[in-house]
C-alpha cells in the first residue's frame, strides 16, 4: 500500500524537524514587477534589494528573510510568515498542511541537504513561479490593482472602496504602484536579473518554471520565454507551466498552442464557481467561453496536464459542488488530469473568506460538499490529493473559526463583507443577491 500524506509528513519531514518544509529552499514565487518574493503563496512577499540583485541574479530568490527562516526550519520553529500551514495542522486530527505537499516534489536527498545546508548559502531554484507584470483583462473580487491592471482602473476611475475597517492590507483602497515599479518601456532590474539567471544557471537547475500574473497570455516576456524553449530545443529540461485565465478567443490558444509545439506545457486556470456566480466573482469572466477553451485545449492533446486551481472563498461554495462535477464530468471524457483541481482556502482578505458565513449556511455547504464526496470518493479518476482537498475543505468549514489569528473580529468582517459588495455592484453593474440567492437573507439582514 502506498504511503498516506500523513505517514510521509512523519516519516520524512518531522524526522527533518516539526517545522520543516522544502519550499523555503527550493521554491519561489517571484513578482518581477514588483521585486516581491516569498517562498510559495502563503507566506507575505518581501522586496528584493534592487542593486544588488543586478550583481547577483540569485537574490531573486536567496534574501536575508528567507534565510533566517531557513534557520528557523532547521531548529524546528515555525516562520510567522507561514502561518497558513500552521493553522491547517493545529485542527488536529493529524492535518496535513502545503509544507507537505510542496516538499514531497522533491527527493529526500534534497530536502536531507537543505537541512544540513549552512543558511549563509544561496540555493538554486528548483519550482518557481515568475510573474512578469501585473496586466490582466480581469478583476476578480478576491484579486487587487497589485495583480490586476483591470482592477487599476477599477480605483483610478471610481476612487478607494470605502468604509472597509478589517482590511488590514488595503487591498481595495489604493492603485497599488508598487506592484509595478516600471513602465512597460523602462527597463526593469529584475526582469533583466531573471533574464540572466536564466541564460546563466535556471535553465539548467529548474525542474519547473511556472509563469503567472496578471494574465501572462498578455505579457511580451511570456512570449520571449517560450521562444527561447523553441529556440535552444534540448538545451533545458525545465517543464514549462502557465497560468491563465483563459478569458480569450480561441484565437490566442490557437497562438499558444503553434508556439509551444514540441515543448511540454502544463496549463493552470482557475474557477471554482459555475454561470452568474463565477461570473461575478472573477469580474471579466464569461463560463460560456471559459468552458470553450478548456474543451479546445483538451481536444489538441498537446498538453502535459490542465490544472484547475479553485480559491475557495464565501461566495464559490453555493455552486462549488456543481463546478466539481463538471469537473469529474471532464475527467470521465478525457482522463484524470483533464482537468485536475486543487482548492486552496482563501484567507486574505479576511471578510471573504468562507468563515465569514453563519454556521447555519457554513454547515448546509459542508453538508452539500460532504454529499458530494460521498458520491464520489471511490470514483477512478477522482485522484488522492483530490479527494484529500474535499475532504480539507469539509473539515475546514466544521473545526476552524477565524480565517486567520490576526484576522478581526466577526461584526468588522460582516460589515466589510456588506460594503465591499455594494460597492463592488454598483461599479461592476452586479447585484449579489441575485447571483447568490442561498445568501440573500443573510446578506441584506447585514
Ligand atoms: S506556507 Fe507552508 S508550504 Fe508555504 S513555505 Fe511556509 S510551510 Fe512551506
Amino acid at each position: 500500500m502506498s504511503e498516506t500524506d500523513l505517514e510521509y509528513r512523519l516519516r520524512v519531514l518531522d524526522t527533518l524537524s516539526p517545522s520543516f518544509c522544502g519550499a523555503k529552499w527550493y521554491n519561489a514565487t517571484i513578482w518581477l514587477g514588483s521585486g516581491m518574493t516569498t517562498s510559495c503563496h502563503h507566506p507575505p512577499a518581501h522586496l528584493v534589494d534592487s542593486d544588488k540583485v543586478s550583481a547577483n541574479p540569485r537574490l531573486l530568490h536567496n534574501t536575508d528573510q528567507k534565510k533566517a527562516d531557513r534557520a528557523m526550519m532547521q531548529a524546528g520553529e515555525r516562520p510567522p510568515g507561514c502561518e497558513y500551514c500552521w493553522k491547517i495542522e493545529d485542527m488536529g486530527r493529524d492535518a496535513v498542511s502545503d509544507r507537505v505537499y510542496k516538499s514531497k516534489i522533491y527527493s529526500e536527498q534534497d530536502l536531507i541537504a537543505a537541512k544540513n545546508l549552512p543558511v549563509e548559502e544561496d540555493v538554486n531554484l528548483k519550482t518557481l513561479e515568475i510573474a512578469f507584470d501585473r496586466t490582466c483583462q480581469f478583476a476578480c473580487s478576491y484579486c487587487n490593482p497589485a495583480f490586476s491592471t483591470t482592477w487599476v482602473k477599477d480605483i483610478r476611475n471610481n476612487g478607494a472602496y470605502t468604509n472597509l475597517i478589517s482590511d488590514g492590507r488595503n487591498h481595495f483602497t489604493h492603485k497599488h504602484d508598487s506592484a509595478q515599479l516600471f513602465k512597460v518601456t523602462e527597463v526593469n532590474p529584475y526582469v533583466e536579473a531573471f533574464f540572466d539567471w536564466w541564460e546563466t544557471d535556471l535553465h539548467s537547475t529548474l525542474d519547473e518554471l511556472r509563469i503567472t500574473g496578471g494574465e501572462p497570455l498578455m505579457s511580451g516576456h511570456t512570449w520571449k520565454l517560450i521562444d527561447w524553449f523553441r529556440e535552444n530545443p534540448g538545451r533545458s529540461r525545465t517543464r514549462l507551466a502557465i497560468n491563465s485565465n483563459l478569458g480569450f478567443e480561441q484565437d490566442k490558444l490557437e497562438q499558444l498552442l503553434q508556439a509551444t509545439q514540441g515543448i511540454e506545457l502544463d496549463l493552470y486556470t482557475s474557477n471554482e464557481s459555475t454561470w452568474g456566480a463565477a461570473e461575478y466573482i472573477r469580474d471579466g469572466f464569461d463560463y460560456i467561453q471559459w468552458q470553450k477553451n478548456m474543451d479546445y485545449l483538451m481536444n489538441s492533446n498537446q498538453l502535459r496536464g490542465l490544472h484547475v486551481m479553485c480559491t475557495i472563498n464565501a461566495t464559490c461554495l453555493e455552486t462549488l459542488p456543481d463546478f466539481l462535477t463538471r469537473m469529474m464530468h471532464w475527467k470521465e471524457k478525457h482522463g484524470e488530469d483533464f482537468p485536475n483541481f486543487t482548492l486552496n482556502i482563501l484567507r486574505f482578505p479576511s471578510f471573504m473568506s468562507p468563515l465569514v458565513l453563519p454556521e447555519n449556511i457554513r454547515m448546509q455547504f459542508k453538508d452539500r460538499l460532504q454529499m458530494w464526496l460521498d458520491h464520489y470518493t471511490d470514483h477512478p479518476q477522482l485522484q488522492p490529493h483530490e479527494r484529500f482537498h474535499v475532504q480539507r475543505l469539509i473539515d475546514y468549514l466544521d473545526v476552524v473559526k477565524t480565517p486567520h489569528s490576526d484576522a478581526f473580529d466577526m461584526p468588522k468582517l460582516h460589515n466589510d463583507f456588506k460594503q465591499f459588495h455594494e460597492q463592488y455592484d454598483s461599479r461592476r453593474e452586479k447585484c449579489f443577491t441575485e447571483e447568490f440567492p442561498a445568501l440573500a437573507e443573510w446578506y441584506n439582514g447585514l
